[in-house]
């Protein structure tokens, strides 16, 4: 059937002019790094988001780096971040020579526990990474009073959530990613908004740090050649921003695409009982970013040999916690063992999910998984 995970190809097919003759343009221009498109990208994107500052940059994991020089973070500063998540996020955080500090997350939203934020938090803590993971946001609204108690920065992870919204308790509502005092996201092709290389983004209302954030990532400098502080270097190139600027104005359709699959999933296995679909918070529109289930009485491995054996992709995201990473024991101050965390990554499996999918591949998928039962 040709099932993939992530259909990358169709999606190109269907704006390939568009974006096949600004790749041109590019080429023929030569203005291949801080070329206009660029520029186009990051005020259409600020439109977007409706945010004042958007920096472009090369990745995902370089804008997370970036916003935590800019806030100021200092070496022993401790961070509190989800155990259930991509490394990226406190890879970033050991990098820079602070402490990661693991939090639980909720068994229904997959997001960072509040709860467990508030026992977290000490004397040393200067920040919150929440990750909106699988494209549904974590509970903003009381991180950020947790954070205003505190006096903590708040830097939201939208690496999987860009174009989701998020209404707060007094009916506003606003993009993910623009809610904390800087939202950072990327573009790796398979994100919802993906470009064709690598590709990131850092948001900020806050128009101080926004100044600092360009300027951190390009070498430190506004003025060029006059280096006023340490930076590195990080930034998206024209072709990507090309990509970009022609998928833009589709990314609510992808959004509505991808929540289509997964209605038709929830419907297919709302009769199977060893299967939980994937829980909605009522303050989020979730995007999807994957479709994971819950695969209870200890079927989850089975399960997967089965659908690879049939030939269905599917992925575990994630299966070891992190403070169980190897890399990160060090940094983990012993710690152990968190319920739900140790739970999900027993339990999870994403199946596939896309703008491209249709019916027949769906019925397949859902069918085949029905007969495993
Ligand atoms: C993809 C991702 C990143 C990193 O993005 P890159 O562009 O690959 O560096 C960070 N955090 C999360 C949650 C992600 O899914």
């Amino acid at each position: 059937m040709g099932i993939q995970m992530v259909d990358v190809k169709s999606q190109y097919l269907k704006i390939k002019e568009e974006i096949d003759r600004g790749i041109q343009e590019v080429l023929d221009t030569t203005a291949f790094i801080n070329g206009p498109q660029v520029k186009k990208f990051q005020k259409d994107f600020e439109n977007y988001l409706d945010v004042k500052h958007v920096i472009p940059c090369a990745n995902g994991t370089d804008a997370l780096q970036i916003a935590m020089m800019a806030v100021g973070l200092k070496p022993g500063d401790e961070v509190i971040v989800p155990a259930f998540t991509y490394v990226a996020t406190a890879e970033v955080i050991a990098l820079l020579g602070l402490i990661p500090v693991m939090v639980d997350v909720n068994a229904d939203t997959f997001n960072i526990n509040i709860e467990g934020i508030k026992a977290a938090i000490t004397t040393k803590t200067k920040c919150i990474v929440p990750v909106h993971l699988y494209g549904q946001a974590a509970d903003m609204e009381s991180i950020m009073k947790i954070a205003e108690e505190h006096k903590l920065w708040v830097i939201e992870d939208n690496a999987q959530a860009i174009g989701s919204d998020y209404t707060f308790s007094d009916g506003r509502k606003v993009k993910t990613g623009t809610i904390g005092h800087v939202g950072c996201t990327s573009f790796y092709p398979s994100k919802n908004l993906g470009c064709y290389g690598d590709g990131g983004a850092i948001m900020t209302n806050d128009d101080n740090l926004g100044e600092l954030l360009h300027k951190i990532a390009n070498h430190g400098q506004s003025v060029r050649y006059y280096h006023d502080v340490v930076g590195c270097n990080s930034r998206l190139d024209s072709i990507q921003a090309v990509v970009l600027g022609a998928k833009l104005p589709h990314l609510d359709g992808y959004c509505d695409a991808r929540r289509k699959v997964a209605d038709y999933y929830d419907n297919a296995f709302a009769e199977v009982d060893a299967l939980e679909t994937p829980f909605r918070a009522p303050y989020t529109t979730h995007v999807f970013h994957q479709y994971t289930l819950k695969v209870k009485n200890g079927q989850r491995d089975a399960l997967k040999q089965y659908l690879d054996e049939q030939k269905i992709p599917n992925m575990i995201y994630y299966p070891v916690p992190l403070y169980k990473q190897e890399a990160f024991k060090a940094s983990s101050n012993g710690l152990e063992y968190l319920d739900n965390t140790e739970e999900l990554c027993k339990e999870v499996i994403s199946l596939p999910i896309h703008t491209e999918m249709d019916e027949a591949q769906l019925a397949y998928i859902c069918d085949k998984v029905k007969a495993f039962f």
